[in-house]
């Protein structure tokens, strides 16, 4: 166990004014200066000479204090020019004075005074940041060749000793501080043999905004001071603590902590392994303050000089957490110069062992994504990629506010919802905010494929008929009862109770008019349908349309067809069940829901997709009375649908729909980019229709038959992906269609760079058919 003290001694102006009387032939007058264990003094000759005396904690081991007054006389040979304190010999020439009190002796030693205010009370600007770095690198510099045993002396602060004060973690009052702590405390034990491998040497090891004056006129650092807890330990550990003082004391933020890395590196060069550990320092000397006060509160001496420090440093802890160490330390990585290590790549033979062959890639050169963040994915060779593909980070990648909403409540608690929570409630009732009365309770699962499948269940139970209708291509999952429901899933084509209505008529977009024998046509194919249905001795229970018509080539039919459609459909005794796994939560820009924009209003929706921006959700939103029969007859419990972690993400994601104005991009974006694809459909003859709207939209590819347009769109991809990095994909029954479906963030600076890849590379497949 480590030795914690915390009565320093106490020595007098009078005592102080002899001692430099006696010892060093001065006559001062003197101040008392804090210091947390020494008695310091501010000592001024009648000629105005200043010098600070300093009487030694007694309990000090006498070979630290050695080391103390040694380092700086190796400081002063071997950089003068670095601003520490000279030391000053008594006038028996020594460099430490013996000083005896009510039976004990202390060792005094005698500085010159820095004048300077103390970075602490500064607000430092990013010059003055990369200087503090500058500055910590050149003492470490100086201090290269230094040695001194009681460089080995074991002090609490030193993060490297944090394990050993693990059981100090029940003094945390805070529960979910302590959680904190301790998991830094995990991390630092395993990082420890890590930390015995890099370049080590003595270091100040604690400057932090008591410790470093500042000159106020040239915005630079005048004076290092207290060299009483250097160590020998990892050189890292030097801009690590002073990265984690400033935090704590409040000095900076933590976007400036790279400034002052980026000046360390100007004077020592870092290797990528030093910065590897650099977050787990940071937090680590976090954990040390935060317990050491705690220590301090509850033996009850002196703590209350670092009551804001175990503040600010449980907040700042929290942050540093939140951040996390990839991404802090990428930003760290790049402000030192060092290489971001980089992830090992992927053996596609292991790959295929492990997941068959036929899982699935995507491209004709397989990616390897290793970061998401907006609209952006980085490879594992730091190359960005413009997303114009994924719809489940609906938000953008890893956003903020959902990785902390996440990483909160898991940190909290992750149950189900067998048991009463308050989020999943919240949850229910902002979606139902957003829907019709009649769409008045949900049930909570795990994906859109789950989703269908829990409404085709109740639409069974609700009508009492098997029957199902479905457009021609759709796509509603993997389950067995829905995969029925997904021709195209490999699942026998002629299911005896599903029947496929055609598609709505080409070309036609929300707004317009729809021709009347395009209506009469409409309803005579779901006449004929639903008597294809009986005459199999089925009626059908539900019609389920996914409101974009994605996979089946992505169609935005006015409201009088969905009208039409959906009203004969009805009339047969059939639950209207919108699929808004891809249209839903503003994606089509005019609505939040996509059967809003089809003018529908059906009896379920069923969600999954963009409701978690990553986690796996999905959700069945129906009357509470078809909901209540179903739970009555089955009941039903889904272990993960719902659990408090889901329903702050999903809290989480509508609150930033809201507050970015998503919805309103992706009209304003998705309107861009269809008008920049339109002009260049009209400049290729090997581009038709544009299709869709909001951020779900498609472009045709044209080619002499099916296979060879199918594959120039698949060209045109692959080169887009692999040239231009911009991810895009294709649908549609031919597989024709470019689909172009980005997190809702999208802008138009980025519809302009996608716009012009496919002008691009739709030029360099002229000819190539
Ligand atoms: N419905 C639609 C319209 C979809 O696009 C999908 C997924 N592509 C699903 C349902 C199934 O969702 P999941 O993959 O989450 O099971």
């Amino acid at each position: 166990m480590l030795a914690l003290r915390s009565a320093p001694p106490v020595f007098g102006v009078t005592e102080a004014e002899r001692v430099a009387r006696e010892l060093y032939g001065l006559a001062v007058t003197v101040s008392s200066l804090s210091g947390e264990r020494d008695c310091n003094f501010h000592a001024r000759t009648a000629d105005g000479q200043e010098y600070v005396l300093k009487i030694v904690d007694g309990a000090a081991d006498p070979r630290t204090t050695e080391c103390q007054v040694r380092v700086l006389r190796h400081i002063a040979e071997q950089d003068p020019t670095l601003a520490v304190p000279r030391l000053h010999a008594t006038m028996a020439g020594a460099d430490l004075g013996s000083v005896t009190r009510d039976g004990l002796t202390y060792s005094s030693c005698l500085l010159s005074y820095l004048p300077g205010r103390l970075l602490s009370d500064c607000a430092p600007d990013r010059s003055l940041l990369k200087n503090v770095g500058v500055t910590l690198a050149r003492i470490d510099r100086a201090l290269r060749g230094f040695f001194h045993p009681a460089l080995a002396q074991h002090i609490a602060w030193d993060v490297r000793r944090l394990p050993e004060l693990l059981e100090f973690a029940r003094c945390i009052t805070q529960t979910d501080v302590r959680r904190n702590v301790e998991s830094v405390i995990r991390v630092v034990q395993d990082r420890l043999p890590v930390l015995r491998s890099l370049r080590a040497q003595a270091i100040h090891g604690d400057c932090h905004g008591g410790n470093l004056l500042i000159d106020a006129a040239s915005g630079t650092v005048c004076g290092v001071l207290d060299f009483g807890d250097m160590i020998h330990g990892p050189l890292i550990l030097e801009p690590a603590v002073a990265m984690s003082e400033l935090l704590t004391e409040a000095v900076t933020d933590a976007a400036a902590l790279s400034t002052l890395l980026e000046g360390y590196a100007l004077e020592v060069t870092l290797d990528s392994a030093d910065v590897a550990v650099l977050f787990d320092l940071v937090a680590g000397r976090h954990a040390v303050t935060i317990l050491l006060h705690a220590w301090r509160a509850e033996y009850g001496g002196g703590a209350a000089i670092l009551d804001k420090a175990a503040d600010t440093a449980a907040s700042s802890l929290d942050w540093l957490l939140g951040e996390g160490r990839e991404a802090l330390s990428r930003e760290w990585h790049h402000a030192a110069g060092t290489a971001v290590p980089k992830p090992a790549s992927i053996d596609l033979g292991r790959r295929q062992r492990l997941l068959g062959v036929g899982a699935e890639l995507f491209y004709e050169r397989p990616l390897h994504m290793v970061r998401g963040d907006g609209v952006w994915l980085y490879d594992r060779e730091g190359r960005a990629y413009l997303d114009g593909y994924n719809n489940v980070p609906h938000v953008g990648h890893c956003h903020p506010t959902v990785v902390r909403a996440i990483q909160r409540q898991t940190s909290i608690l992750a149950t189900n919802t067998r048991y009463l929570h308050e989020r999943v409630l919240e949850y229910a009732e902002h979606l139902l905010a957003r829907c019709p009365p009649h769409l008045n309770a949900c049930i909570f699962v795990n994906s859109g494929s789950e989703a269908n499948d829990v409404a085709w269940r109740i639409a069974q139970l609700a009508t009492g008929h098997g029957g199902a209708l479905i457009m021609a291509n759709a796509y509603h999952g993997i389950t067995d009862a829905v995969a029925a429901l997904t021709p195209g899933s490999g699942q026998p084509d002629h299911h005896d109770h599903v029947v496929v209505l055609p598609p709505p008529p080409e070309g036609l977009r929300a707004g317009d008019a729809v021709p009347s024998d395009a209506l009469s046509a409409a309803v005579e194919s779901t006449d004929r349908a639903i008597r294809s249905l009986a005459g199999r001795g089925w009626s059908p229970a539900a019609f389920f349309i996914d409101t974009a018509m994605t996979s089946s080539g992505i169609y935005d039919p006015p409201p009088a067809w969905a009208d039409a459609v959906t009203t004969r459909i009805r009339a047969a005794g059939a639950l209207i069940v919108a699929d808004e796994v891809q249209y839903g939560l503003g994606r089509s820009g005019s609505h939040f829901w996509g059967y809003e924009r089809r003018g529908m209003l059906p009896d379920m929706i069923t969600l999954g997709k963009p409701m978690g921006n990553g986690y796996p959700m999905g959700a069945v939103i129906a009357n509470r009375q078809i909901i209540e029969a179903f739970q009555a007859k089955s009941g039903f419990f889904s272990t993960f649908g719902g659990n408090p972690v889901a329903a702050s993400a999903g809290l989480a994601v509508l609150e930033v729909i809201e507050r970015e104005r998503l919805t309103e991009n992706a009209a304003a974006t998705g309107a861009y980019l269809r008008r920049a694809l339109e002009g260049m459909a009209a400049r290729h003859d090997c581009l038709g229709l544009v299709r869709g709207s909001g951020l779900l939209l498609g472009l045709e590819v044209k080619g002499h038959d099916r296979i060879a347009a199918a594959r120039r769109a698949k060209s045109i991809v692959n080169a887009l992906a692999s040239r231009s990095r911009i991810l895009i994909g294709t649908d549609g029954p031919a597989a024709n269609i470019l689909k172009i479906r980005p997190p809702l963030p999208f802008r138009p600076e980025h519809a302009d760079l996608m716009a012009e890849a496919i002008d691009a590379a739709a030029t360099a497949t002229r000819g190539n058919e």
